[in-house]
């Protein structure tokens, strides 16, 4: 999969055209706190472009999938999201995105990554009762049940020798 563009010729929309539309699909590398955006997920990116008076208009349209880490037992899930913003950038004055709406190309990437990132939360539960780790052997307790207790393992290892009848 190819990287997502989010690189805009707005050239025509200054020039003669009142508004344009930008479609493009493809990853973006994001890592934020268990949730991760990597070559196999996929999104679509739509941008609707309207000209105003001494501003432009964006209209996104994300449509993602992620993946995100159980905080409790380190398992991943794949999640499907989508998101929609609505900026207007003014041609005299400065965005907080570093767009400069004067120029030919516009590049949306910081709009997206905020985006993105505000649909993504700091800590996952994979389910409600998740049971986590063993904290002894480290096993998702979800999928094996531990028969081990902690006492076993605290004993010394020949312990298991004194019940040996020799
Ligand atoms: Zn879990
Ligand atoms: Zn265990």
């Amino acid at each position: 999969m190819e990287q997502l563009n989010t690189q805009i010729k707005i050239n025509d929309i200054r020039l003669q055209n009142n508004n344009l539309k930008f479609k493009s699909c493809g990853y973006l590398d994001i890592k934020y706190f268990g949730n991760e955006i990597n070559n196999k997920n996929e999104i679509d990116l739509t941008v609707e472009i309207t000209k105003e008076i001494e501003s432009l208009n964006l209209d996104l349209n994300l449509n993602f999938t992620y993946v995100s880490e159980c905080s409790r037992c380190l398992d991943r899930n794949n999640k499907d999201d989508s998101a929609s913003f609505n900026k207007n950038l003014s041609t005299n004055s400065e965005n907080d995105y570093d767009i400069d709406i004067n120029n030919e190309i516009i590049d949306v990437l910081s709009i997206v990554s905020e985006a993105i990132i505000s649909k993504m939360e700091f800590t996952n539960i994979c389910k409600k009762d998740c049971k986590g780790l063993c904290s002894l052997c480290g096993k998702n307790q979800n999928k094996y049940v531990c028969s081990h207790d902690e006492k076993n393992i605290k004993e010394s290892p020949f312990s298991s020798l004194s019940e040996l009848d020799l």
